[in-house]
């Protein structure tokens, strides 16, 4: 078998066919940092990971992009707030954004795009559609991209687009635009985007880009002109996905992207996550409440990404329970008394548990389907082993292989043992140093960021420098734990 997603645009399942054998291009729409990000965030973002997780398990060579959107109306709203630039604003939520995502697990990006670092080519892009006559400058300044010019648009959502002209009608009085379902591409900059730093040159006068825009240009730029697979949650197929396409595939005449996933939005205590509905949660809340890691990584994961999924604390304890029960596994398989003896039938269930977890993932990444698989090889082998007294030890080893590499998917357990290598209040304290070594290294102050990285590694930690920033991991155990 061979791995199927659902292609939001089909709305079918289909053979997942790369455009170039062996190799996936994948774009995932990230955060929009103006804020931390909330755990219903997370559910989509966890997906992605596994996305990429089984990706390279299944021997792609991937490239992985997520972008952080840094300059868009709720940055720029956050920043004259705060009398600050976006820049400003945004860095400490992207900083702590990758910090959550190193602390749940999630495998590094190839890279982390910022609109900001990208305005050159999204006005080279901007210019391109006018060219094409795919765009048009307003009176006002703005660029608007012409939906006429593009007749496949509504593809993705699969709506008739003339139907989209009465309930935008309103809006053509506000805007200057030809039609009521043209969007802008860029937008002429206003008192507050001058105040936030949000503003830049461009032949059309000062201004700034659109969301739709943005990711358009940054997923061109970094992967090429046909993607394998553009990621992102449900609420973002219209218009954010919709605009993307007609952007893209008017600027490069190719298709844009093969496959289209989409995560469903994730309810909290039975309903929409709001402020007001006080179901508002972060991460490092529940990091503060005491909950693990792995515990929200395994409820995150426990339904398919196209299912419903009630985030609730009740339902992080038991995973708690089942997270604590695959350590309990993986350290009996360690301490198993080995022997020789008769040939077990711990082989023969490792393999169709291998066989059972593949097909799972590969059917449209079934995370619920594939912790069944892992979970009943708990219990049969927990059981087989019940009934021995010795096991040959390559019989054990095929069950510690197959929970390895199971792992590797997943990342439940690495994640366990490594949360529980040293307490929180040292998580904690390591974030914070290893923030106020880059600090150091942003300011030139390099004797600065060598003393914290000394004092990092006193207390048994060793810290490496990646694209996702800097990692952490313990090395000597006796020394982190003391706190
Ligand atoms: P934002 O930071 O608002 O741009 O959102 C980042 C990502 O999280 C987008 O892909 C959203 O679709 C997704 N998202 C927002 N709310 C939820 C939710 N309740 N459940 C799952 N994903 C969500
Ligand atoms: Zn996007």
């Amino acid at each position: 078998m061979s791995l199927k997603v659902f292609n939001t645009e089909a709305r079918a399942l289909g053979a997942f066919v790369p455009l170039e054998a062996g190799k996936v291009r994948v774009y995932a729409c990230g955060p929009t940092i103006y804020d931390h990000a909330h755990i219903g965030n997370f559910r989509t973002f966890l997906f992605f990971d596994v996305v990429h997780r089984h990706l390279e398990w299944s021997g792609y060579d991937v490239r992985f992009v997520m972008n952080l959107t840094d300059v868009d109306d709720k940055t720029i709203k956050g920043a004259v707030a705060a009398g600050r630039s976006v820049a400003d604003f945004t860095r400490p939520f992207g900083d702590a954004f990758l910090s959550d995502c190193r602390r749940l697990g999630m495998l590094a990006a190839d890279s982390y795009p910022r609109a900001t670092e990208y305005i050159r080519q999204m006005v080279d892009f901007v210019a391109r559609l006018i060219d094409k006559k795919h765009a048009y400058v307003a009176e006002d300044g703005a660029v608007y991209f012409s939906v006429a010019s593009f007749p496949r648009y509504g593809r993705l959502k699969g709506i008739d687009t003339s139907t989209l002209m009465a309930g935008a009608r309103v809006s053509q009085d506000e805007y200057e635009k030809e039609d009521a379902r043209d969007f802008a591409l860029w937008k002429r900059a206003v008192a507050a985007d001058e105040q936030a730093s949000a503003a830049w040159d461009s032949p059309w006068g000062r201004g700034r880009p659109g969301w739709h825009l943005e990711c358009s240009v940054m997923s061109l730029t970094e992967l090429g002109d046909t993607l394998d697979l553009h990621l992102g949650g449900e609420d973002l197929v219209f218009p954010h996905h919709e605009n993307e396409i007609a952007q893209s595939e008017a600027s490069t005449g190719k298709q844009f992207v093969r496959n289209w996933l989409h995560v469903k939005h994730l309810q909290v205590e039975g309903r929409k996550m709001s402020k007001s509905l006080g179901n508002f949660v972060t991460v490092r809340q529940l990091l503060d409440e005491g909950f693990d890691p792995a515990s929200i990584r395994h409820q995150l994961l426990s339904a398919h990404y196209r299912s419903d999924l009630n985030f609730t604390r009740d339902g992080l304890d038991a995973s708690r329970s089942a997270v604590q029960r695959l350590v309990d596994f993986d350290d009996r398989l360690a301490a198993a008394p080995t022997g020789p003896g008769a040939a077990t039938e711990l082989p023969p269930v490792s393999a169709e548990t291998l066989e059972a977890f593949r097909a799972a993932m590969d059917n449209d990444f079934n995370t619920a389907d594939a912790l069944g698989a892992l979970f009943g090889m708990v219990s049969r082998v927990n059981a087989l082993l019940d009934a021995r007294t010795t096991v040959p030890s390559d019989d054990v080893k095929s069950v510690r292989d197959a929970l390895a590499s199971m792992d590797r998917v997943l990342g439940l357990l690495q994640l366990a043992r490594a949360a529980r290598s040293v307490d929180d209040s040292v998580a904690a304290w390591v974030e914070e140093r290893i923030q106020a070594r880059a600090d150091a290294r942003k300011r030139k102050d390099f004797a600065a960021a060598d003393a914290i990285r000394a004092e990092i590694a006193a207390r048994g930690i060793a810290i490496e420098d990646g694209p996702a920033g800097t990692r952490w991991k313990v090395t000597d155990a006796s020394a982190a734990r003391v706190g």
